[in-house]
């Protein structure tokens, strides 16, 4: 990226996982630009168009076919909190029940009804209404790393009288990422879908920031093994930045009644053409989940020896595939650090309770060498505000040349 006065930037933040595929990416732009010049359909409500039988289609074939998934797609409002809603109402209408559990640190949007499931205390607090029918269960590793929370979650839903109302569904991120970058493993994913089951619960997978490739599968739930009842996406599943979101979810739940969780802008048809166009391009064969592994397994070398020379215990690495970051326990220190490496042209940015994790969330289509440019900035950044905390610990001010509106 480039700013008006021309100081380039490599962009680690990619729309917080909207630009997997990067910024405008030229052949996603001219399928789009071909279609807005014949005239395509720009606006259509929720009725039918050839781009969107297009983006089914592809979708269908290569996406949830190979895959031996056989999910209903349903067109949401355009944003990911309304994916979260649909996906919410769906299962309370379909069970009944109104409780939902959700996880320490989770991140589901902000409008009321998936606002109930984040945990962020910055984000509930501007509901200026009580949030509802949750309840928090530990995420995993969250009481350390020898304890399996969802041992936790059977009790309670064994025991009647445990408090916690039987749940209509489960929802849970596999790598939580406004959460802080805290990835539950398979076994726990495995263990959750099992307890899940075992209660007739539903659960809910929310992929709008781990899905679509970011964890080095197309789905962030395949290593695991596991198949959620519901799958929610949004974010990066446009390819270009492009408001979209979908809900997915097996056809023996599909009980909405038409026009029920309606919409102006369900079915984006420009995001149907760059969807379809980032499926066909990235997901017609292993190739490219198998890039991202590779270039996911250079940044955690690179990150833990980041770790390793500045002293563990200060900082530590966590993550997945091409969704990994640095803890640095202390927010105002990891902010230090992503302006420093701000000043020297990257834009990264940081999430978690409290703005401690410096989070590496490049496109997925970076080349080598800008990975490594990127990596080294933030190496050189950690050194830097390292050496000036050693040097003068009560100064806060050696950043006064720059001057960034953060968000
Ligand atoms: C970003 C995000 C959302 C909310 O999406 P919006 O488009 O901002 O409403 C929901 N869940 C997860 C996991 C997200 O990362």
């Amino acid at each position: 990226m480039y700013d008006d006065e021309g100081n380039e930037y490599l962009d680690f933040l990619a729309g917080a996982g909207t630009l997997n595929y990067g910024h405008n990416h030229p052949a996603f732009k001219t399928l789009l630009l071909d279609y807005i010049n014949s005239d395509g359909i720009t606006h259509g409500l929720d009725m039918h168009t050839k781009a969107k039988r297009e983006f089914l289609e592809a979708f269908n074939e290569k996406i949830l076919k190979p895959r031996e998934l056989s999910y209903v797609v349903q067109f949401t409002g355009p944003t990911g909190s309304n994916a979260v809603e649909a996906a919410l109402k769906l299962a309370r209408n379909v069970t009944g029940r109104e409780n939902i559990i959700a996880f320490t640190n989770g991140f589901h949007g902000v409008s009321l009804g998936s606002l109930a499931a984040t945990g962020n205390s910055h984000h509930r607090g501007a509901a200026g209404v009580s949030l509802n029918g949750t309840s928090r269960m530990p995420f995993d590793g969250y009481l350390g790393e020898d304890v399996d929370t969802t041992a936790y979650l059977d009790k309670v839903l064994s025991d009647s009288s445990s408090g916690i109302d039987l749940p209509a569904a489960v929802i849970v991120e596999t790598v939580q990422g406004e959460g802080g970058i805290n990835a539950a493993s398979f076994e726990w994913l495995r263990n959750l879908e099992a307890v899940c089951k075992k209660h007739e619960v539903l659960l809910i997978v929310d992929d709008i920031q781990a899905g679509c490739g970011r964890t080095g599968t197309y789905f962030s739930f395949e290593e695991a093994g596991i198949k959620p009842d519901i799958v929610t996406m949004s974010k990066s599943l446009g390819g270009y930045g492009l408001p979209f979101a979908v809900v997915l979810f097996s056809p023996e739940i599909d009980q909405w009644k038409p026009g029920e969780h309606n919409g102006t802008f369900r079915g984006n048809n420009f995001a149907f053409v760059t969807a379809k166009a980032a499926i066909d391009h990235f997901w017609s064969d292993n190739h490219f989940s198998q890039e991202i592994k590779r270039k996911g397994e250079y940044i955690a070398m690179r990150l833990n020896a980041i770790v390793e020379k500045n002293g563990e215990g200060n900082f530590t690495t966590r993550g997945r595939g091409m969704f990994q970051g640095i803890n640095c326990v202390d927010g105002e220190l990891a902010g230090k650090i992503t302006r420093r490496a701000f000043q020297n042209g990257l834009i990264i940015e940081t999430s978690g309770a409290d703005d401690q994790v410096i989070k590496f969330l490049c496109p997925l289509i970076i080349s080598d060498v800008n990975l490594k440019k990127g990596i080294d900035i933030v190496e050189e950044a950690i050194s830097y505000v390292c050496a000036k905390e050693e040097a003068m610990p009560e100064e806060n001010d050696y950043f006064d040349d720059v001057h960034i509106d953060s968000e």
